[in-house]
């Protein structure tokens, strides 16, 4: 439908979503290109050769990054063969299947899995199952390559995280990596072990990793044997809790990641959740011995980087320890940031030495 400023002046084409906050979505910013299925395919395509250049280095990619994309409301991520989409609003679900279709018709890909998740449905039904070609199986592989690091993740595409694993954390990952070596490594809010193996693929010395389900977990032990790795200590339990309790132990590390889930799912958390961000930061820099580095993250989109910065100072104050970013971190780049979407930037991270 076409969007008039107040004196009805033309502005926009834009989808409307009555059970969504964001009422409408702009789609086109051209009164001669309304919203087509033409379109919607030609986004599709530029979005998909925007990521060409990352052929070389992953089978996991961010095909479609929703606004940043010009595809209000879509996400669309590829696991080999097959691609996993998600759509948070009905003016996204009408233009489902043209969407799909051109998904479903990119090289190399044998289905599509629609996981339209009640945590990304604004107000509509959720909805999830095969929506083109063939049903991907239990868990799919995916791999990652850097300089001379390379290792793969078994990807449960039907109940993971978000489309099944946290793509973005991709480079972070070598990061991690490019820290770990000789090291003691604790990995808070491990998930499936990106961290885990990563710390352990670049030669940490042992790895604590933490994480409320087991499921995950299981998948995190699965993942180190296929990487042909040490094992790490796998420990299901709440992190806020489990941190106090470390520290009671004595125990110290080298290298503390700390990637929490979203604690501000909107502006209206963010008093709350920076107290957790707070509680977790503090926690985990009193485990850290001298000369030891933490690298924390928000994924936040409430939380801007530098909002995180002063609420990782805070805790550092009550800690009483220095400590210095030696980088910032953030999303990688098929998870790009359109200039006039700055909301699509979510992802920060510090890395932080402590003295
Ligand atoms: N670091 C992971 C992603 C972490 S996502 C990676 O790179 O793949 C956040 C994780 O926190 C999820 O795995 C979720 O199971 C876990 N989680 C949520 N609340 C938790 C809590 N209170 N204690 C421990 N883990 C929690």
């Amino acid at each position: 439908m076409k969007v008039l400023s107040a004196d009805r002046e033309w502005l926009a084409w834009a989808t409307i979503s009555p059970s969504s906050q964001i009422r409408a979505r702009i789609w086109s910013w051209d009164e001669a290109q309304p919203i087509t299925e033409e379109l919607i395919r030609s986004r599709v395509a530029a979005a998909v050769a925007g990521r060409a250049h990352l052929a070389f280095a992953t089978n996991g990619v961010r095909l479609v990054f929703a606004e940043n994309d010009h595809l209000p409301g879509v996400v669309a991520d590829r696991y080999g063969e097959f691609v996993v989409v998600q759509l948070q609003h009905s003016g996204a679900d009408r233009y489902r299947r043209v969407l799909i279709d051109a998904l479903a018709s990119l090289p190399g890909v044998t289905g599509v899995l629609d996981r339209s998740d009640p945590d990304v449905r604004e107000g509509l039904s959720p909805r999830s199952g095969t929506a083109a070609g063939a049903t991907p199986p239990a868990t799919v592989d995916v791999w990652e390559k850097a300089e001379k690091l390379r290792w793969s993740f078994e990807v449960d595409l039907h109940s993971g995280h978000k489309t099944g694993f946290y793509l973005d954390q991709r480079h972070n990952r070598t990061v991690v990596a490019s820290l770990a070596a000789g090291r003691r490594v604790l990995d808070v809010f491990c998930y499936t072990g990106g961290f885990t193996v990563a710390s352990l693929a670049g030669g940490a010395q042992s790895v604590l990793a933490v994480d409320s389900s087991r499921p995950a977990l299981q998948l995190a032990a699965r993942n180190l044997a296929r990487n042909h790795l040490a094992t790490a200590e796998l420990v299901p339990a709440n992190a806020f809790d489990y941190l106090r309790s470390l520290r009671d132990t004595g125990r110290l590390f080298d290298l503390v990641i700390v990637d929490p889930p979203k604690l501000a799912a909107s502006a209206a958390k963010v008093t709350a959740a920076s107290r957790g961000y707070k509680d977790l930061n503090l926690a985990a820099i009193a485990l850290l011995a001298r000369g030891g580095h933490l690298v924390t993250f928000s994924c936040s989109g409430a939380i801007d980087a530098a909002l995180f910065q002063k609420i990782v100072f805070g805790a550092a104050l009550d800690a009483r320890r220095d400590l210095w970013i030696e980088a910032r971190l953030s999303q990688p780049s098929d998870h790009p940031v359109l200039l006039t979407f700055p909301e699509g930037e979510y992802l920060k991270g510090l890395v932080l030495r402590v003295g």
